[in-house]
């Protein structure tokens, strides 16, 4: 494995009360194992790209191949805000070199399937938070991962392995 794996992660996983209500999701077994093997760099698109903290609960709403995210209470669609602001970051991204990404799961700007709502409320299907989708369209061969499918030894070791072989290669 080289020295130190560079993982980007949602910020909220770190303990940065960044969340829609002002809270965290630190979670300590996953910052525990990751320390000493992984440099991180923890990215949170709600906040980056201008919201408050905190602000109104979105969701994702409209088809699963292209949905968009609104604020559930008021519909206001932050689509293009997100879109414009995910852009430029992934091309600051590209100069890191990321070695994977771990997503906050069921966000959604940041989960890897996330449900996605019709106008009448009901769940039509899944697809990836804004900025997590948008991301692994850029970085195809990114090593990618919800934090809810680390959990347990055996999976963070594979994620770890596979974003290793990822920064051997290149
Ligand atoms: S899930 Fe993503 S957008 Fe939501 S608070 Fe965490 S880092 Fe920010």
């Amino acid at each position: 494995m080289p020295s130190k794996l560079k993982i980007g992660i949602s910020a909220c996983l770190t303990g940065e009360k960044v969340r829609y209500d002002g809270e965290s999701k630190l979670d300590r077994q996953l910052l525990d194992s990751l320390s000493g093997v992984a440099e991180l760099v923890p990215i949170c698109p709600e906040v980056d790209c201008g919201l408050t903290i905190p602000r109104p609960k979105m969701e994702l709403r409209g088809e699963t191949e292209s949905p968009r995210i609104v604020v559930i209470e008021t519909s206001r669609d932050l689509t293009d805000k997100f879109t414009s602001w995910s852009a430029g970051k992934i091309n600051e991204l590209e100069k890191l070199d990321l070695d994977g990404f771990i997503f906050k799961s069921r966000s959604p700007s940041c989960g890897i399937s996330v449900p996605v709502w019709d106008e009448s409320g009901s769940v039509i299907g899944s697809a990836p938070g804004i900025f997590a989708g948008l991301f692994i369209k850029s970085f195809d061969d990114a090593i990618t991962a919800d934090e809810e499918k680390l959990n347990g030894g055996d999976r963070l070791r594979q994620f770890l392995e596979s974003c290793s072989d990822i920064a051997t290669c290149r």
